[in-house]
Parts: structure tokens; C-alpha cells; sequence
């Protein structure tokens, strides 16, 4: 055995000077995009031409460029000009916290192994229920993503809610959930996963104002009956992902109440806005939810991934992937909250609790207000340039930081207007000075802004609207 080589890559004195190197280089980065000395948020590479790069990095290319080469070829969040995606830059205290998930490693999945995590995770799990509004009862944990937070919430909701036992004897019927046809794709994806197949998938149209049409609730869930569907959920978005609108929560939990059947709010992106005093409106009957999805990394400054999901009563936490069902949990089953991997999908996972205490023990919890209701503002911004513009209109008016817009020269027909607005897009992610998104509503291609960076201003949303403008005239 090579044990030198081991020696080597243990080796306390290299990991000092290549962590002191790393952080004055992530340093200059930070500056260098924060302060916008370099003009670009993403310097774009075809994937054929990245791939190639690598390949010959691996054998030819110097390892002393490694991190740096790395930093380079991605995209920077950091820049006020990033404006696309709804991933948050995250404070760079959190990148230390990760640093010290990363080295320490202790997987948190049992007690002894994340003696820390599991005590500060309880903590941020009562802190953020009690902001929902929930009561003693309530209760959850932190999980790897919004996606997987989403699939365990409606597992609990199928062990909590049908009347046979799944978990033990298989599904026997078929079962269902309502969901807006605008929600979150990986939605779609767990109720597939947990084998309800697309008749078990109840897609809710959306109004107007692309929210949940709740009208037609009862008899959307008559018709599913009707056919021999078993409803045990129905989910809100809080917002939808593509247009930022929010459903109407309040309406959808009586909905839920009155049938009998789960209510989850899927609050991956505006989940944080229960720390905002100015949008908490926008969640207005969240804590009539039986659970709730809230990313860390989304508005709320931290790295991915990290998420909260909540529960009003904390022992369908517990027994989502229990034999037994809650009754039969014995007392000290009932006490065992520091055991994390029983209540999580997965086993192992990062220290992540450590990012929420440290943001909230070194700038309390305001910090998350501050930032939830700047950025929401700043969606309120860009929407207004926007109504300014003769030659752009808006999707819809913003119910908080993702803005839905286009272009639209006069007299263009809707296939050449898509056209251009792809093409603007193209233009724009090659040029690198902006990075912004698209999405498609009811067969209209609309650029996608979402402001994740409290540094982004009305400048340079004005100056993004100018690029478009230079580009299409000229
Ligand atoms: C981002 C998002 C998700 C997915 O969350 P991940 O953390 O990316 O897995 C789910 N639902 C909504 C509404 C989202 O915005």
C-alpha cells in the first residue's frame, strides 16, 4: 500500500496554506462581482466546448488553476446582474458554515453523529413553526431540496390520510392529488413516483391571474371520485415557480379541512416570506397547512442544499417512514427527536443546520425580513419600469421577486414575437453582461427575471431593459 500517498492528501499543512489561497482567491471573486469590476455574470460556454476543457484539463492542465479555473467557468450569482435562476447568493459566512459541514462530515443522520446539527436543527424547526403560525404540536426537520421536501410531504400525507396501509400491504386503489397545473414540475414527478400515474395527478387550471382557479375545486375532487379516485392531498404553491403568483392558501385549506384530505404548501421559494412583515400577506392561511416546504437556499441567503419541512403535527414527522402508524409509536419513539435519518428521506445528510443559527446568531432574525422584503420590492421595481416601456409588457403584475415580461414590437403576429423573445434570450445568455430566464405561459415565450441579489437596483434593471432594446433595433 502507498500510505505516502495517503500522508500526502491528509496532510494538515498543505490543507492550511491551499485554505488561506482558496479564501483570498474567493475573496477577490466576491469583490470583483459584488462591486461589479467585471462586467459579466456568466461568461457562457457551449456544453460541447466546457466538456472538451475539462477533458484536457484533467491531464494537461495545471493544478495550482484548479479552483480558480472552476470559479471562473460558472455562473456568478455574486453579481448584481445575476437575475435568473431563484437560487440565492448566498451570504459568504454560509460558505464557512458549509466548510465546516464538508470537513467535519458528521452526517446527522443519528444522534452521535452530529451532536450540534441535531440540537440546532430543533431549534431553527421551532423557530420557523412558530413563525408559520403553528402550535406545540408542530414539529419537522431539515431536508436535501425542495423536490425531495415535497415527495416526503406527500408521503406523509398518504400515510396519514388513506385509509389503507400502503406502507405495509402496497396501494391497492387508486389514489390521487390535486395540484395546479402551474405548480413546481417535481410535484408532478413525486405523485409519479409514488405510482399514482397521470389519472392520479388532478391538475387544477389556473385563473387569469394565474393562480389556482379555486372554483372548480369541488368539482374537479366530484369528478376524481366519481372515477374511483382515493384524494388524500391537495397542494398549494406559495408562489408558483415560473410566475411567482401565489395561491390562495386560505381558500384551499378550507377546501382541504372540509374533504378530509392533507394540505401541503409547497413554499420552496416564498415559504420565507413568514419572516416578512410587509409580505407575510402573501401566505395568508399557511398555518392551516398540514405541511410546508421552505428552501434555505432560495430566499433566505444560504448555500443548496437546504430545507425546512414543517408539519402542524409533528408525529406524521415521525412516522412517514415508520412501520407503524402513530398510534402505535411507543413513548420514547414519541421523544426521539435527535435521531434525525428516521423522519428523512435520505440517510446521510450535510450539517445544513448549521447555516440557519449561524445567520441567525450573528444578524438575528430581521436579517431574513430585511432580505425577503427588499427583493420582493425590487420585483414591484422592475415591474413598474417595465409598464413604462411602450414596447414591453408584463405577464402579469408580480406578487413578489420573479417578473414575467416581453417584448413586443407592434404588429408582430404571436409565432414571431416567441421567436424574438427566444432570440433576445439566446443573445443575451451569449453575451454574458446579464443572466436572466425564459419560460413559456399559455403558448407565449416570456423572458424571466427573478431578483435574488439585495444589490441589484433600478439601474441596472434599467440597463438590462436598454441591452434588449439596443439589441432588437440594431
Ligand atoms: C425551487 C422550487 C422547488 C424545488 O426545490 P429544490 O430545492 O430546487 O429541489 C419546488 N417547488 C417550488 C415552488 C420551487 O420554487
Amino acid at each position: 500500500m502507498n500510505k505516502k500517498l495517503l500522508e500526502q492528501v491528509y496532510n494538515t499543512s498543505d490543507f492550511n496554506t491551499n485554505g488561506h489561497q482558496l479564501i483570498d482567491q474567493l475573496t477577490l471573486h466576491l469583490k470583483d462581482k459584488l462591486n461589479e469590476t467585471s462586467k459579466k455574470a456568466i461568461n457562457w460556454t457551449n456544453p460541447d466546448d466546457e466538456l472538451e476543457f475539462w477533458r484536457n484539463f484533467l491531464i494537461n492542465g495545471d493544478s495550482n488553476n484548479l479552483f480558480k479555473e472552476i470559479t471562473n467557468r460558472t455562473t456568478y450569482i455574486h453579481h448584481p446582474h445575476y437575475i435568473g435562476h431563484q437560487v440565492s447568493p448566498p451570504a459568504p459566512i454560509t460558505a464557512l458554515t458549509s466548510l465546516i459541514s464538508a470537513l467535519l462530515n458528521n452526517g446527522t443522520a443519528v444522534y452521535e453523529m452530529g451532536m450540534s446539527s441535531n440540537a440546532i436543527e430543533r431549534i431553527i424547526i421551532e423557530l420557523i413553526c412558530q413563525k408559520i403560525g403553528f402550535n406545540d404540536l408542530s414539529g419537522g426537520f431539515l431536508t436535501s431540496g425542495g423536490t425531495l421536501a415535497n415527495l416526503t410531504a406527500l408521503l406523509s400525507a398518504r400515510k396519514a390520510i388513506t385509509k389503507q396501509d400502503i406502507w405495509n400491504d402496497g396501494s391497492q386503489n387508486q389514489l390521487g392529488i390535486m395540484v395546479s397545473e402551474e405548480a413546481h414540475y417535481c410535484v408532478d414527478r413525486a405523485a409519479r413516483i409514488m405510482g399514482l400515474g397521470n389519472q392520479g395527478i388532478i391538475k387544477v387550471p389556473v385563473t387569469e391571474g394565474f393562480s389556482m382557479n379555486t372554483d372548480i375545486l369541488a368539482v374537479k375532487f366530484k369528478e376524481a371520485v366519481d372515477q374511483g379516485i382515493e384524494i388524500f392531498a391537495i397542494v398549494g404553491s406559495a408562489p408558483s415557480t415560473a410566475t411567482g403568483i401565489f395561491d390562495d392558501l386560505e381558500t384551499i385549506g378550507k377546501f382541504a379541512k372540509e374533504r378530509n384530505i392533507w394540505f401541503h404548501v409547497d413554499g420552496a421559494h416564498g415559504g420565507a416570506g413568514i419572516f416578512s412583515k410587509k409580505y407575510k400577506h402573501t401566505l395568508k392561511g399557511i398555518d392551516q397547512a398540514d405541511s410546508v416546504v421552505i428552501d434555505g437556499h432560495k430566499m433566505m441567503m444560504m448555500p443548496a442544499l437546504t430545507t425546512a419541512l414543517l408539519f402542524k403535527n409533528e408525529v406524521h414527522a415521525k412516522t412517514t417512514f415508520s412501520q407503524k402508524a402513530d398510534y402505535l409509536l411507543s413513548d420514547s419513539e414519541h421523544e426521539d427527536w435527535y435521531n434525525s435519518g428516521k423522519r428523512t428521506f435520505e440517510c446521510t445528510k450535510n450539517m445544513m443546520a448549521i447555516h440557519w443559527f449561524t445567520l441567525l446568531k450573528l444578524y438575528g432574525e430581521e436579517i431574513f425580513d430585511i432580505n425577503v422584503t427588499h427583493l420582493y420590492d425590487m420585483g414591484v421595481q422592475f415591474a413598474n419600469i417595465i409598464e413604462q416601456e411602450t414596447n414591453f409588457e408584463l405577464a402579469l403584475r408580480p406578487m413578489s421577486n420573479i417578473v414575467c415580461f416581453r417584448y413586443c414590437a407592434p404588429d408582430s403576429d404571436i409565432e414571431s414575437l416567441n421567436i424574438l423573445n427566444e432570440k433576445i434570450r439566446q443573445f443575451l445568455l451569449e453575451d454574458g453582461e446579464f443572466y436572466i430566464v425564459q419560460t413559456k405561459l399559455k403558448g407565449l415565450h416570456y423572458l424571466r427575471v427573478t431578483i435574488m441579489n439585495p444589490f441589484t437596483t433600478e439601474q441596472h434593471l434599467k440597463a438590462l431593459i436598454a441591452k434588449i432594446k439596443a439589441y432588437v433595433t440594431g
